[in-house]
């Protein structure tokens, strides 16, 4: 694998594509910065090698072709400055003579940070005329952002193809390229996958795949009622894609045939509807009354669940359990949570953890650093999994 880990980078300038993505509150201050956490190790390395360092990132998603105050990067370089204890320094310009001389000036363990990359359109594009002058800018290419690496973008794929020689794996990308590679083609059995989330739809190529992967399939979360309308139980006012059903016959049925152990919770808490406050009611079966709303999956399920992830080595989980975000409808996602850790730390099991949602839940529940690998990437993690070629990765693997 190319990684920059066993590379001295002294003397040079190195280009890498950071994903630096963060949110922000109302009073604009970054209120998650994980992901500006986790590029740190890559540019860390890097400065104490001696290289100079010039990061390449995006915010949102910019329309109008050009600056958009509420898309810069310049708060990211003030708080990376913070962070690395020195000054970062900020270039108002992605391209031209100014920052090629602002480029050229950097010293050794200087760090910069162009603004928003997608100020140029042509970048979400792919545009090869972006890609190259970027490439001007450093000596070495390194790509860091996995949370975009399922994009064939100039920053993230097309800038590799000048840095023939010198083009890498960030610190970050290649622990997720081998934890996903290990899931993938290298997982101990039992495995079982946690799949759950609101809408099948997603879920579908995940499913999928996995089905060549994974001993057991448990299924939970808002999707599970199309499963059961296939089924013909009645599903009230829960969750459902009509035209997702024939889909989930086809996966039920193709589970049989594969011999994968597919769960479908036995039981439900509904809601009179859909809020923290609602009334709420337990159904011992897979039939939702009308004018109630499956919220969670119950006791019955969460304690069948529990006993299938303990007895596996390797557990994938992508998608919540429940509607976590109110805590009246949390407990099944934390109990997953809980169960995760535990059969990785009593009983070694590999567990992987991904989405936007399912890292937001396993971090409220505290479970968080009992397992072992939680990926930055929410669709780059999924079509990594659903067997798919990403841009990112294929850009400095070939
Ligand atoms: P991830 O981001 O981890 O891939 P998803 O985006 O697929 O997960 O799904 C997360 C969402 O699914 C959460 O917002 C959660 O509230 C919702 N969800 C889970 N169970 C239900 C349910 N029974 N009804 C409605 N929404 C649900
Ligand atoms: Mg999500």
């Amino acid at each position: 694998m190319r990684t920059i880990k066993n590379v001295n980078f002294n003397g040079k300038k190195v280009l890498v594509r950071v994903d630096f993505n963060v949110p922000f509150d109302k009073q604009g201050n970054i209120s998650d910065d994980t992901r500006i956490r986790e590029a740190l190790p890559t540019i860390n390395k890097l400065v104490s090698d001696g290289a100079s360092v010039i990061l390449m990132a995006h915010l949102g998603r910019p329309k109008k072709g050009g600056f958009e105050a509420e898309f810069t990067l310049k708060p990211v370089a003030e708080y990376l400055s913070k962070l690395l204890g020195k000054q970062v320094v900020f270039t108002q310009e992605l391209l031209g003579k100014e920052v090629s001389d602002l480029a050229s000036s950097l010293k050794k363990g200087d760090v910069m940070l162009l603004e928003n990359i997608r100020f140029y359109p042509e970048e979400t594009k792919g545009g090869e005329e972006l890609a190259k002058q970027l490439s001007l800018l450093g000596d070495a290419y390194v790509n860091d952002a996995f949370g975009a690496a399922h994009r064939e973008h100039s920053s993230t794929a097309v800038i590799a193809k000048y840095f023939p020689n010198d083009k890498y794996f960030g610190l970050l990308m290649e622990n997720e390229v081998v934890n996903l590679n290990k899931l993938m083609n290298n997982a101990e059995h039992p495995f079982t996958a946690v799949i759950g989330g609101s809408k099948i739809s997603s879920k579908i190529g995940i499913l999928e795949s996995l089905l060549d992967k994974a001993d057991n399939l448990v299924i939970g979360g808002g999707m599970r009622y199309t499963f059961y309308k296939a089924l013909g139980h009645t599903i009230g006012n829960s969750l459902c894609e009509d035209d997702k059903i024939q889909t989930a016959q086809l996966l039920m049925q193709k589970a049989e045939e594969k011999g994968v152990n597919l769960y479908l919770p036995c039981d439900s808490v509904v809601a009179k509807e859909f809020s923290n406050e609602a009334e709420t009611m337990y159904i011992d079966s897979m039939d939702i009354p009308d004018g109630w709303e499956g919220m969670d999956i119950g006791e019955k399920s969460i304690k069948q669940y529990c006993e299938v992830v303990l007895q596996s080595k390797t557990i994938l989980w992508n998608g919540p359990m429940g509607v976590f975000e109110f805590p009246a409808f949390a407990k099944a996602t934390n109990e997953i949570a809980k169960a995760v850790a535990k059969a990785t730390v009593d009983n070694r099991a590999f567990s992987a953890i991904g989405g936007g949602d399912s890292v937001a839940a396993i971090n409220q529940s505290g479970f968080a650093d009992k397992v072992s690998y939680i990926s930055t990437g929410g669709g780059a993690m999924l079509e990594f999994l659903e067997g798919k070629t990403l841009p990112g990765i294929a850009a400095i693997e070939n």
